[in-house]
Formats: structure tokens, sequence, C-alpha cells
């Protein structure tokens, strides 16, 4: 029976990438030595660094004139801290989309910074069933727009970048690389690996480089992006063996012919499983349909002993860790890259027929 995995994350990886990690384990490149045992001064670890930053501009079409690419540490959670501490210098202000509780926790993290003003632009609270639309009225001073552009526990999705006249910031944890967005249209992007890209334990940054030149030199090395790429993400010791895992994430994620490849496949397995739950008055999901998330799809059958049922039977299934989030209750299906299409379709068929089976109960 196959087993496919829907966790939230740590996520799924692609098979092709675990059986290579298994089979170059103890010998990485003829060298005689684990990857887990390089050096990060050595000229292996320089090119695995070299070739996963460029392969990662490569797919979000960015130019290495253009942006830094950071392999760093402390998750996105850190990001929520060091990217006002590096950007917002001039006017000492900064604007949120509140658009579900990872928006909350960047926004409550910003708080915390001495002398910086935080304002809540635009917000789906309290329900979080759509994304919200930001206008900003009158000359809008402040050093940039935060947006996190997929909500990982109430499933909806920023599809249109906002026309708005502000840096832009984005926490893109959840669909990194999952969905082609105009990735130039970014000042800064930070995601934590753990989603879509490599084990916990690396955050990705990739930042322009004229910001860069503009940020404060008197902060922390370990937080400041400025001394962090001044020398090129090993200021201290790197997690090696996550930027290797990216690095065959994102060879793999190549063969699959990139972003936009990848998002209609994404696409494809979203839709199955909106469609299970729109033909059937059996399961219930509130978000607005235009907002609707690609790669975590939430959903519910009204009633949470039958929802702990689905959950079970589903795990005897093969279909693995589709409990909802703790705030929200029901199931939640994680669809990362990582999920083959054939992962929806089974999910698809046991929504189907766990509803035929289970019709009378409601
Ligand atoms: C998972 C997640 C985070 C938290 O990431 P950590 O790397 O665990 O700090 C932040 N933002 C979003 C959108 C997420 O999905």
């Amino acid at each position: 029976m196959p087993i496919y995995n829907f966790v939230a994350g740590p996520a799924t990886l692609p098979v092709p990438v675990l059986n290579q990690i298994q089979a170059e384990l103890t010998d990485y490149q003829g060298t005689g030595l684990s990857i887990l045992e390089i050096s990060h001064r050595s000229p292996q670890f320089t090119t695995l660094l070299a070739q996963a930053k460029q392969l990662l501009l490569q797919l979000m079409h960015l130019k290495a004139s253009e942006y830094e690419v950071l392999f760093l540490q402390g998750g996105a959670t850190l990001q929520f801290t060091m990217a006002p501490l590096n950007l917002a210098t001039k006017f000492h202000r900064v604007a949120f989309v509140n658009s579900g509780h990872w928006a909350e926790r960047a926004m409550a993290e910003a708080k915390l910074i001495p002398d910086l003003v935080v304002d809540e632009v635009a917000s789906a609270a309290p329900h979080f069933n759509h994304f919200p639309l930001v206008e900003l009225t009158g000359p809008a001073k402040y050093d940039y727009l935060h947006l996190t552009t997929n909500n990982t526990i109430y499933g909806t999705a920023l599809n249109q970048l906002p026309e708005v006249d502000l840096p832009l910031v984005g926490d893109l944890s959840s669909n990194f690389l999952a969905q082609d967005y105009p990735f130039d249209r970014f000042a800064l992007i930070y995601a934590g690996a753990q989603k879509n890209l490599a084990p916990a334990g690396l955050t990705v940054v990739v930042v322009k480089k004229t910001l860069l030149a503009q940020m404060p030199t008197a902060l922390p090395a370990m937080l400041s992006y400025r001394k962090l790429a001044a020398k090129d993400s090993a200021l201290n010791t790197p997690p090696v063996f996550q930027i290797y895992v990216a690095k065959l994430v994102l060879e793999w994620l190549v063969k699959q012919g990139g972003v936009a490849a990848i998002e209609a496949v994404n696409r494809q397995k979203a839709q199955l499983i909106y469609d299970a739950i729109d033909q059937t008055t059996f399961y219930h999901n509130q978000v607005r349909p235009a907002d609707r998330s690609l790669t975590n799809v939430p959903f519910t059958t009204g009633d949470s002993e039958l929802d702990q049922t689905f959950i079970t039977k589903a795990q005897q299934a093969g279909l693995m860790n589709l409990k909802g989030h703790r705030l929200t209750g029901g199931m939640r299906a994680s669809l990362y890259n990582a999920m083959p299409l054939e992962g929806a379709v089974a999910l698809r068929n046991f929504m189907l027929q766990f509803a035929k089976d289970h019709e009378e109960e409601k």
C-alpha cells in the first residue's frame, strides 16, 4: 500500500531526493566522507553553496547581480525580527497585512523592537476565511509592506500581489517555489525550508543587493543580513546537510520544469480536493473560493467525532497526518511540491467513499 504524507511541516520530500541522500550518505562525491562530516570551509561545500544559490535564483527568474541569497538558521520566526531590524531604517514604520496566524506572529515580534511603529493596514481577522485587500491612500511613509503569501493554518493564499508603491517583504514559507509569483517585485523574501525545500533547520532569505548596502552596520553579526552576506552565509557554521538537501530538491524542481510547471501540478492536486469538498454536502471549507490555498486545504465534516473517524480511517488507508491544526480542528491536507498527483487522487477517492459510507451518521 502506498503511503502519502499530508503533514503541514516538516513536510514530505521528493522520493528521488531521499534515495539520492541514502545512496551517497557515506561517500559524498568520491571523497570517502559523509556530507554530515564535510567542513563548511571545504571546496566541496563552497561549490555546493554556489550551486544551490544559482539554482534558486534560476528557478525564481532573478539575477545574481540584483539579488543575494542567504542560507540561515532560526527559522522563518527569526525573520520576523531580522527583517524589521535591517530594513526599517528610514521611516521606522512598517505595514502589515494580517492574513492569519503567522502574520500575527510576525507583527507581534516586530512590535518588540524599540521605536518601531507597526501598522496593520489590512486584516482578515477574526475568521481569516479570505485574503484581505490592501488599499493605501496618500504617500505611504512605510519602510515596507509585509505579506504572508500563504496561510498554512487557515488555507488562504495571496494570488495577486497588491499594487502599492512600497518595498514588499514576503513570508513565503508555505508556498515557496510552489506558486509562481513575480519574485522580482519583492525587496526581501524569506522562507523556512521545512515546507517545500529541505529538512527543518534552514531558512532561505532572498534580498535585493541595493538594500544590503543601506542596512545598518551596528547590528549583532547573526542578526545582520549585511554581515551574513559578506561571509556568504558562512559567518559561523552553516547547516551543511540542509543546504545539501535543498540543492538536491532544487535540482529535482528544475527537472519538473520549474516553478510554473510545479504550480500547474499543484493546481490539479488542490482542485481534486476542493472538488471533493464542493461536490458533496458532506465536507466544508470556509475559505472564499478565489483565495483558496494550493498548498494547505483545511476541511471538516462539521462533526468532531466524524472528523476523528475520518483521520483514523485515512491513516489506516495510508493517508497520513490529516489532522487539522489545533486552532481550527477538523482536517487539513497539505499538498506541497513533493506530494505526487497520485497522493491527491488517493485522498479524493477516500473522501468520496468515506462520505458515502458515513452519510447517514450526519
Ligand atoms: C511554518 C511557518 C512559519 C514558521 O516557520 P519556522 O521556520 O518554524 O519558524 C512561518 N510562516 C509561515 C507562513 C509558515 O507556514
